[in-house]
C-alpha cells in the first residue's frame, strides 16, 4: 500500500490541528486506530504546584476509570487492542481491578450478527455498578480537597512569600502543623479546623451537589455514547477497528468533559475558600481588597490578562452591577460571583473560575492602610 499525504499552508496557529488530520486520515487509510494524540495543553498555567496536582489528581483518577470500562469492552468483544493517546491506558490502571463482563458475547459487526437486548442490558448494568462503586463519593472528596487547599494557601500566604508557597507539593501544606490530608477526608474535619460558618457549610453542601449531577451525567453520557457505538457499528456493519476507534473517540469526548469539570469545579473551590478564609479572619467592618493573580504567558487569555494586577473589594451580597465607587477599587466580587450563563463579552470578574481552565487566583492587599502608612501597593 501507498500513502501520500499533503499538509499544505501550514502556519504556527493551524500546525497542531492539520498534522492532527493528516495522521486521523492515514489512519483510517489504512483502518488503523489512532494511536497518536497529542497531550492536551489546554488551559492557562497554575499559579501554585498544590494546584496543579489537586486538578491533575481528579483527572488522572476518573480517566482510569474511563480506562478500564474501554479496555474491558475492548477484552469482552475481542476488539483489536488500542493504547490511548493518555498513555495511561495500560501503565496507569494497574492499581485498579479490571472490569470483567460475564458471560460470552459473539458478535460480528461485519456480518451483522448483533447484541441481543437482554445482552446489552446485562452489559450496561455491570458498567454501572463498576461506575458506582469507584465514583462514589468522588464529589465529596474533590470539593473538600479544594476547599482545604484554598484555605491553607491563604493561611499559609500570611506567613510566607508567595514565591514559597506556589512551589509546595500538597503532600507538604500544612494548617496550624495538620497536614493536608488529614483535615481534607470530611467536613467534620473541615468544621472544627476552619471554624465553618453556616454560609460556608452550604456552600461546600451545593457544590458537592453541582459537582454530584455533573458526575452523574457523565456516565449517562458514557453509558448511551457506549451503546450508539456499538449499535452503530452493527447496525452499518463497520469493521472492528472502526468500531474500536468510535469507541475510543467517544472515551476521548468524555475524558475532555471529565477535565474540563474538574479544572472549573476544583479551581472555583480554591478561590471561594480563599476568600471565605480571608472574610473569617478578618474584622465585621473590614475592608477587604483582593488583588487578581494570574500567570501571564502565551496560554493566558484575554479576560485574564485584562484583570491581571486589579485590585477588586470583596462584599459580602450580590450586587447588579460589578462597577463600585470606591478610592481603591472599581469592582467587586462577592462570594459565588461567577460567569455561568454570561457570554464572554460579558463576562465580569467572577470569584472563582473566570473560566473553564481558568487558574487564577487572589492575594490580599491593603491600599488603605498602606495609604495610612504612606508605602505604595500593587
Ligand atoms: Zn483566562
Amino acid at each position: 500500500m501507498d500513502f501520500k499525504i499533503y499538509v499544505k499552508d501550514v502556519n504556527e496557529d493551524n500546525r497542531q490541528e492539520k498534522f492532527e488530520k493528516a495522521a486521523t486520515e492515514l489512519s483510517k487509510a489504512m483502518d488503523l486506530p489512532i494511536t497518536i494524540r497529542h497531550r492536551e495543553k489546554e488551559g492557562e498555567s497554575f499559579l501554585y504546584r498544590a494546584q496543579e496536582e489537586l486538578v491533575e489528581k481528579w483527572i488522572r483518577y476518573v480517566g482510569k476509570i474511563l480506562d478500564a470500562v474501554y479496555l474491558g469492552l475492548c477484552r469482552y468483544f475481542d476488539l483489536p487492542k488500542v493504547t490511548t493517546f493518555r498513555k495511561a491506558v495500560n501503565d496507569n490502571i494497574d492499581d485498579l481491578e479490571p472490569l470483567k463482563f460475564k458471560g460470552k458475547i459473539l458478535f460480528n459487526p461485519e456480518t451483522g450478527k448483533p447484541i441481543t437486548r437482554k445482552q446489552w442490558k446485562e452489559i450496561i448494568a455491570q458498567i454501572e455498578k463498576f461506575l458506582n462503586r469507584h465514583l462514589k463519593d468522588v464529589e465529596k472528596k474533590m470539593i473538600l480537597e479544594s476547599e482545604v487547599l484554598g484555605r491553607i494557601l491563604n493561611r499559609m500566604l500570611k506567613y510566607n512569600t508567595r514565591e514559597a508557597i506556589e512551589a509546595l507539593k500538597l503532600e507538604e501544606l500544612k494548617y496550624k502543623n495538620r497536614k493536608f490530608e488529614t483535615i481534607s477526608d470530611s467536613i467534620k474535619k473541615l468544621r472544627e479546623t476552619f471554624n465553618l460558618s453556616d454560609f460556608d457549610t452550604q456552600r461546600l453542601i451545593l457544590a458537592e451537589d453541582v459537582l454530584g449531577e455533573h458526575i452523574t451525567a457523565l456516565t449517562n453520557n458514557l453509558k448511551s455514547g457506549i451503546k450508539k457505538v456499538f449499535t452503530q457499528g452493527i447496525r452499518e456493519r463497520k469493521s472492528k477497528g472502526k468500531l474500536v476507534q468510535d469507541l475510543f473517540d467517544r472515551f476521548g469526548d468524555i475524558n475532555r468533559d471529565w477535565r474540563r469539570i474538574v479544572e472549573y469545579e476544583v479551581n472555583d473551590n480554591i478561590n471561594n475558600a480563599f476568600l471565605a478564609e480571608e472574610k473569617a479572619n478578618s474584622a465585621p467592618d473590614e475592608k477587604i481588597y483582593l488583588q487578581r493573580l494570574e500567570v501571564i504567558d502565551q496560554g493566558t487569555c484575554k479576560h485574564c490578562e485584562k484583570i491581571n494586577g486589579k485590585i477588586v473589594l470583596l462584599v459580602d451580597e450580590p450586587l447588579l452591577d460589578e462597577k463600585i465607587k470606591d478610592k481603591y477599587a472599581e469592582i467587586a466580587i462577592w462570594p459565588g460571583k461567577s460567569n455561568i450563563g454570561r457570554p464572554s463579552k460579558e463576562w465580569w470578574v467572577a470569584a472563582g473560575s473566570q473560566h473553564p481552565f481558568c487558574r487564577g487566583s487572589w492575594e490580599r492587599v491593603y491600599p488603605d492602610l498602606a495609604e495610612e502608612l504612606g508605602v505604595e501597593v500593587g
